[in-house]
């Protein structure tokens, strides 16, 4: 196994992990209902992925007309 020659100072441990850092989820506006949604990724609230229902899900209010 290999074996670190010199102990990882505070300093470059801390410079290393400065690219660790969690982003915000990406969310966008589902573009039926409008509802926040992950983007690549069937809405939760109506079903629809990419401008047509894919999942059945419960009547809703605008679905109905
Ligand atoms: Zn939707």
């Amino acid at each position: 196994m290999a074996v670190p020659k010199k102990k990882t100072s505070k300093s470059c441990r801390n410079m290393r992990r400065s690219h660790h850092a969690l982003k915000p989820a990406a969310r966008v506006e589902c573009s039926n209902c409008g509802e926040i949604k992950r983007p690549h990724h069937v809405c939760g609230s109506c079903g629809h992925y990419d401008g047509r229902p894919v999942v059945k899900t419960a009547p809703a209010a605008d679905e109905a007309a």
